[in-house]
């Protein structure tokens, strides 16, 4: 297993796990770049977006449903919030393990690149 995310998944490297259940993780991000930073991650490995079968598309919309459940319980739900899904290179994906940021707690810039 060569996949940081798969080995969080599995215990081996460790992280604060804010929520799971039988298809995802929720865990803050090592390295955060707003207040809130929680990465919503599937337990299978799904190397990006772009890899995603058209068949496990309901797969990000259960993360959509974690990531507002997670924004409502960090009270970032009134203020606002943004999820992101990084695919690819020039996505600026560095982890290829598909995964959704949850982004919160200051005002965040228009995020279009
Ligand atoms: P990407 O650029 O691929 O969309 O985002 C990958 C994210 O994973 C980065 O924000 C990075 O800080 C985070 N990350 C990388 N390695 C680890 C790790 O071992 N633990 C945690 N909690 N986050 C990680
Ligand atoms: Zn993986």
């Amino acid at each position: 297993m060569d996949c940081v995310f798969c080995k969080i998944v599995a215990g081996v490297i460790p992280a604060k796990i804010l929520y799971q259940d039988e298809k995802v993780v929720a865990f803050p991000d090592i390295n955060p770049t707003a207040p809130t930073h929680v990465l919503i991650v599937p337990k299978k490995h799904i190397a990006s977006l772009a890899q995603l079968p058209d068949n496990e598309s309901v797969l990000v919309g259960h993360m959509v449903k974690i990531a507002n459940e997670l924004a409502r319980n960090g009270g970032i739900a009134e203020s606002g919030y943004r999820i992101v899904i990084n695919s690819g290179k020039e996505g600026g994906q560095v982890v290829p393990h598909l995964h959704m940021h949850l982004l919160g707690g200051r005002q965040l810039d228009n995020g279009m690149g």
